[in-house]
């Protein structure tokens, strides 16, 4: 089953006791917090036949059923390769799903996942069964961008923002998770995770600590011109696009903060601490609010799965980048 999450705990009991349920949930909230694992455990407790205090039984034919992944009345869509669209004829799929008779004679329950994985056409295809309910069914659909969304989708819906741990008990949930981990290094891997735990292990699984450390020295020796914008971006060919941007896009602020502020406390985390402070020390705010906006602009591009020349758009990133200490 599905981790019950401390952070969800008054949510879980604020859905799991409804005495009835909406027709679909839009369930919405930063990526890497336990959204999925919280409609796959409000999923089962719908399709359970015996619920006791409002958890699924885990023993009933169909808690077994699910569990074995073979039930007949749950449906899960989700693109068929991560970070890929959902296609339209997944959804025609799905929206055949709707109409038939639940074989166990209980609740049937979709989940879809990420709800805004679906492009236009197969957004539009979702609606109908949206708008005509059929029979005992319940879509849950889960967002961790919800205003990519179609108006008509999130007005269909009954939306539940999703919590984010305080920081303790990210802290607490975390140290056990990776249990051979220091303290220094929970800390530094949920503030590169914007404070989502899940993220935050996910990360950690991928190198991300060392990712970090290979960019932040690749920016050093860029801004002293030991390393060409195009040696690097080639270098970098395995670190998440979306990442570099989320990185640059933070220093970017951090530059602009310092440049208003001279507030030390503010100046991120400490590997790049010089070098920001440096930055917004040499370069021109203009010149800051200029390459920040094309972050913004690119990183968009990026969320939205655009086809993208890697290489080319870091090359541009970092041409920019390294020339913004110095006058205009
Ligand atoms: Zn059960």
């Amino acid at each position: 089953m599905a981790e019950a999450y401390p952070w969800q705990a008054s949510l879980w009991q604020q859905l799991a006791g409804r005495t009835q349920h909406a027709h679909a949930y839009l369930l919405h909230g930063p990526q890497g917090i336990g959204k999925r694992a919280l409609a796959e455990r409000l999923m089962a407790l719908l399709l359970c036949q015996r619920p006791e205090a409002l958890q699924a039984c885990g023993q009933c034919k169909s808690c077994m059923l699910l569990k074995a992944g073979s039930h007949p009345d749950n449906y899960v869509l989700e693109p068929e390769e991560a970070d890929k669209p959902i296609k339209v004829d997944q959804v025609r799929e799905l929206v055949s799903f709707v109409v038939q008779t639940a074989q166990l004679g209980g609740r049937k329950v979709i989940l879809i996942e990420p709800v805004e994985a679906m492009n236009i056409n197969a957004a539009n295809a979702l609606l109908k069964s949206l708008e005509e309910p059929s029979g005992n069914t319940v879509l849950l659909l889960v967002s961790h961008q919800p205003s990519r969304l179609l108006p008509t989708i999130k007005s269909r819906c009954q939306q539940q923002a999703c919590p984010l741990p305080g920081q303790a008990q990210s802290e607490a949930w975390l140290a056990s998770a990776l249990p051979d981990s220091d303290e220094a290094e929970r800390l530094e891997l949920l503030s590169l995770a914007a404070g989502s735990p899940l993220l935050a292990v996910r990360l950690q699984a991928q190198g991300v600590r060392e990712q970090r450390a290979q960019v932040v020295e690749g920016v050093k020796k860029l801004l002293k011109q030991q390393q060409s914008p195009t040696q690097l971006a080639e270098g970098w060919n395995s670190i998440p696009l979306l990442l570099l941007f989320d990185w640059f896009c933070d220093w970017s602020n951090l530059i602009l903060r310092y440049q208003l502020t001279r507030d030390e406390e503010g100046l991120g985390l400490s590997d790049m601490r010089k070098v920001v402070q440096y930055l917004a020390q040499k370069s021109p705010q203009g010149k800051v609010l200029e390459i920040q906006d094309w972050i913004l602009a690119q990183r968009q591009k990026v969320l939205g799965k655009a086809n993208l020349n890697r290489v080319l758009l870091l090359e541009a990133l970092l041409a920019s980048w390294a020339m913004l200490p110095g006058q205009r």
